[in-house]
């Protein structure tokens, strides 16, 4: 039998209502999911297919301090719904879709805004903008079984007290069950893959000190104080 040559890294894991861990896998992006974010953004907010992109998985961590990452003068902030996917599967039906979801929580997609735009000008990748250590901070991960699937409930940011953003999970450009099913025809999922589904209009910079409240109403709250 060989052995590791380095000890492996433990898994990432997410805190649950029962206090039980969930295990992270993998960590999926929507890139815009509501129409006044696209809009915000410069795009066409059409319903043209949802695209994606990823973080990796040790990225993602719990509320408390976050540390402002170096390397940007842009930070900012994105709250998003946050699937947990419990079963995994490729080429989902959109009918069977919500019975992959093992529960929900709210999460920051936090963004090296600067660099996002140098990538978007060059045609470069956007992992340095968006996958950086501690750029997925998520709150405690409730099942299914206790709140069902959200279908609506406001999507809101504070910053230091300050409303910044408001959406609804009623107002994404493609529900849930839509989402997986279109990232499940690109990746096989696996149980523990998270998907952060997009951010409602208000993104903004943040710095240090901020303390960041995000909450998916009837879902989960999070709050994050960068350092
Ligand atoms: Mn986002």
């Amino acid at each position: 039998m060989p052995s590791f040559v380095l000890p492996p890294a433990p898994p990432t894991v997410v805190s649950t209502s029962s206090g039980d861990l969930f295990p992270v896998r993998r960590v999926f992006c929507v890139g815009r999911n509501y129409a006044d974010h696209a809009r915000e953004m410069g795009s066409d907010p059409n319903r043209e297919p949802p695209f994606f992109f990823a973080k990796p998985a040790d990225a993602i961590v719990g509320g408390g301090t976050v540390p402002y990452p170096p390397a940007t003068a842009n930070l900012h902030h994105e709250v998003e719904l946050v699937v947990a996917i419990g079963r995994g599967g490729a080429d989902i039906a959109v009918e069977s879709a919500l019975d992959h979801v093992w529960g929900y929580t709210v999460g920051l997609d936090l963004t090296r805004r600067d660099m996002q735009e140098i990538a978007k000008k060059g045609g470069r990748p956007w992992d340095m903008a968006k996958g950086f250590d501690a750029s997925g901070p998520v709150g405690v991960l409730r099942p299914v079984t206790e709140i069902g699937h959200p279908t609506r409930g406001a999507v809101t940011l504070d910053v230091s007290g300050q409303r910044r953003q408001t959406g609804d999970v009623s107002d994404m450009i493609w529900s849930v069950a839509e989402v997986v099913a279109h990232l499940s025809g690109l990746v096989t999922l696996a149980p523990g893959d998270l998907i952060f589904t997009g951010t409602p209009a208000g993104v903004g910079a943040v710095s240090r000190g901020d303390r960041l409240e995000a909450r998916v109403e009837g879902v989960s709250d999070l709050t994050v104080t960068l350092i």
